[in-house]
């Protein structure tokens, strides 16, 4: 959950939602330095709480925060923010110090692997409740938080003066895209019940995985389901990283073969791109196991799970 300082880094990028607000839908291709490329689904702004020299320091707020759910770690851009920001960057024995007009904003902690590490958390958007806001009043802000209302309709509020407190303190035209709006407006096709089954143990399994959306104490982010398409049985595994998941099939596979002395012959999941976000290495594994075990992958809509 620390931000890692990144030299490579251009933007800063983090794969927790739940710490960005003023959320926006944004999509850009990120190139990875093993040639991987992934994308961005959305992006905001955090507060930062830094530690310095041990003690509480002010908040940061820092933009431009790109959400990418695939990546590992969370990246704070240092050449960017030196030559893009102004910040003055002070490189010790085990300290970087990120200054702005003279003081000092937040420090890392470089490590033994040479990897610095910023002092402090990240406050999840719903701990800022109490704070005051610094973002523009513009209608995208209205727009949220009056549970999505149209722009036509506010502007109306504002027009006729039916409320109080509706303040508009920026011109910028609101977002063309409204997530919330799209999804609440989408209309979900009814699955059709199949009259297909499978007629052996292990003929098909159908999978999922879920994100518990809060890490557990001990580290764990999610949960995957293989539940057996004959006999309804289910095996539900815990994972810290959604790259865990090629391991959890594995331990799945080993187990239920074991367990009813049959092959795995046929595998479904969703078309959410879980099993995608294997490394390229385990994928080929996995890949040359279907072909021999001939079990086929169906990217179809998995009704079981
Ligand atoms: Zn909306």
């Amino acid at each position: 959950m620390k931000w890692n300082t990144d030299t490579e880094a251009t933007s800063h990028i983090t794969p927790h939602q739940h710490w960005i607000r003023n959320y926006t839908p944004y999509r850009v291709s990120i190139h990875l330095a093993d040639n991987r490329v992934i994308y961005s689904e959305g992006v905001g702004t955090i507060v930062f709480h830094p530690l310095v020299n041990k003690k509480d320091s002010r908040d940061v707020e820092l933009t431009q925060i790109l959400h990418v759910p695939a990546l590992q770690n969370n990246l704070l851009p240092v050449l960017y923010l030196m030559r893009q920001k102004q910040f003055d960057i002070h490189i010790s024995f085990n300290t970087i110090s990120f200054s702005c007009s003279g003081s000092v904003l937040f420090t890392a902690t470089i490590d033994n692997n040479n990897i610095g590490y910023l002092n402090g958390t990240t406050l999840s958007s719903s701990e800022q409740v109490h704070m005051s806001s610094t973002l523009p009043f513009n209608l995208s802000l209205w727009h949220k938080r009056l549970c999505h209302h149209k722009y036509r309709g506010i502007k109306m509020l504002i027009k006729d003066n039916l409320v109080e407190g509706l303040v508009i303190d920026s011109a910028a035209k609101p977002y063309s895209v409204c997530k919330p709006c799209i999804a609440g407006k989408m209309y979900a096709n009814l699955f059709l019940s199949s009259d297909t089954r499978a007629t052996e143990l292990l003929g098909l399994v159908h999978s999922d995985l879920h994100s518990v959306g809060t890490s557990s104490n001990g580290g764990l982010m999610y949960w995957i389901t293989f539940i057996d398409d004959l006999s309804c049985f289910k095996v539900v595994l815990s994972l810290k990283k959604k790259s865990d998941l090629f391991g959890a099939f594995k331990t799945f596979k080993a187990y239920a073969e074991n367990a009813t002395g049959m092959t795995l012959k046929s595998f479904r999941c969703d078309k959410g791109g879980e099993y995608c976000i294997c490394p390229k290495s385990s994928l080929l594994i996995w890949i040359n196991m279907v072909l021999q075990n001939s079990i086929e992958l169906k990217t179809i809509h998995n009704r079981m799970v």
